[in-house]
């Protein structure tokens, strides 16, 4: 099916092949249609499926057709975090270039008095986080009351932050008939109470069944000691020669200290996570889009909805502690498509994590050994080591793993090699 079925105009139609989509997304087949409709939607769909322009490319078309009605914004779309607000304005902005639309973005972290003065000379669409909304709400530099289409956007991670109550003022402030779309990777209960408060008769619109990866993601797990991942990483990020991969630690500290390492080593990396200022994460995540940074290590949080097109790696520094983040992690790459690689670096400690991400990706993640590597581990803890092999396969049975010998080549088999050599970078 082509973008010129959905009921699209040409204006938009042109922006799209502009942009290099040829063929609609299976979210932008179901929801563009009825958006365009006037219906209310839930839909089921993570980062990486192509929601935004789902959401957008009509929204767009109908805010273009009732032409400019004053100064007040008529779509609103709420975001849980600063980049995903950025990144859903810029698309905004991007689909729709070839229309007289006056659009905003404002998030906290960043000065309030800019956002004020874009808003005193009217939009038609703004692109908010709840917070920094209410303050412009609460100074008045912004008003509600015209809004005829809300868009909520992964609103699972805005309940996961806390953001219900604003949510609930900010709904308040908006008049009674409306459209409302609403967007989630996932549906908790508090999700079902949401959607049902809020939206009326709402076509459902899934992509892909709660918690799936896409299916072009080859998963790995490297077996090494704690104190080794960093070495490791960086073997395999110059003999795999990596031009660009995400990295998740679990601690912004964590975070800080691999991308200094990476630095130190020739590697260009840099840390995103909650205590970087805004104009840091900003340039961050601009170099890291640019190629002037191979590695962005992240915490679960900020890399939240980050769009970064085609990464072809993400690496767990450290696992998750909840199997969903696994999946929200590796959401970043294989996207659109493209085929991606999760790569985990799992210590002894960490072994227990990984049979309910196993479980919720419906899959066993194929161990692969480094040499040197998986032997430090073995070293460290024999036991551990030979139980990892053989976990939840049952008696006898080992378990799915092959050995990879040196310089990014791959060897078949599953043991481990007779004479480990060290590698002697990175120390
Ligand atoms: P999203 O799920 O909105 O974060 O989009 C994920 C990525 O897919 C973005 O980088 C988009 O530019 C890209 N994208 C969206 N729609 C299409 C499409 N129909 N064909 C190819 N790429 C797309």
């Amino acid at each position: 099916m082509s973008f010129e079925k959905l009921g699209l105009e040409p204006r938009l139609l042109e922006t799209v092949a502009a942009q290099g989509y040829s063929i609609p997304t299976p979210i932008q087949k179901q929801a563009i249609p009825v958006i365009l409709e006037g219906r209310d939607v839930l839909g089921g769909a993570q980062t990486g499926t192509g929601k935004t322009a789902a959401f957008a490319l009509p929204v767009l078309q109908k805010l273009n057709k009732a032409g400019r009605k004053g100064k007040h914004p008529r779509c609103l779309v709420l975001a849980p975090t600063r980049e995903l607000a950025a990144q859903v304005g810029e698309s905004m902005a991007v689909y729709g270039k070839k229309m007289a639309l006056r659009s905003a973005i404002v998030f906290g972290g960043v000065g309030i008095n800019p956002q004020i003065d874009k808003l005193r000379r009217g939009i038609d669409i703004l692109v908010a986080t709840p917070g920094r909304l209410l303050d412009h709400c609460g100074q008045k530099t912004v008003d509600l009351s015209r809004v005829e289409i809300l868009i909520l956007d992964e609103a699972d991670r805005m309940l996961d932050m806390g953001f219900i109550h604003d949510i609930k003022r900010v709904l308040r402030l908006l008049p009674q008939k409306r459209q409302n779309l609403l967007f989630s990777a996932t549906y908790s209960n508090a999700i079902r109470g949401l959607a049902d408060k809020l939206l009326n008769d709402p076509a459902m619109v899934e992509v892909a069944p709660r918690n799936t990866v896409a299916e072009k993601v080859e998963h790995l797990i490297h077996p090494v000691a704690l104190k080794e991942k960093k070495v490791l990483l960086a073997k395999l990020i110059n003999d795999g020669d990596w031009q660009k991969a995400l990295v998740f630690t679990r601690t912004k500290h964590g975070a800080n200290r691999l991308a200094t390492y990476l630095e130190k080593g020739g590697i260009g990396a840099a840390a995103i996570h909650g205590n970087k200022s805004q104009t840091a994460r900003t340039r961050a995540l601009s170099e890291f889009k640019r190629g002037k940074l191979k590695i962005l290590v992240a915490t679960d949080i900020a890399a939240r909805g980050l769009d970064i097109a085609a990464l072809p790696q993400v690496v767990n520094f450290d696992l998750p502690n909840v199997a969903e983040d696994y999946v929200h992690r590796i959401g970043r790459t294989g996207r659109a498509g493209s085929s991606g690689m999760a790569i985990s670096l799992v210590s002894a400690d960490e072994q227990k994590l990984l049979r309910p991400i196993e479980r919720l990706l419906g899959r066993d993640i194929l161990v692969e050994n480094i040499e040197g590597f998986a032997q430090n581990e073995a070293d460290k803890d024999e036991e551990t080591f030979v139980n990892f092999n053989r976990r939840g396969k049952g008696p006898g049975r080992g378990r799915y793993s092959r050995s990879r010998q040196s310089g990014g080549g791959r060897a078949s088999g599953n043991s481990r090699s007779a004479n480990p050599v060290k590698p002697n970078t990175y120390k």
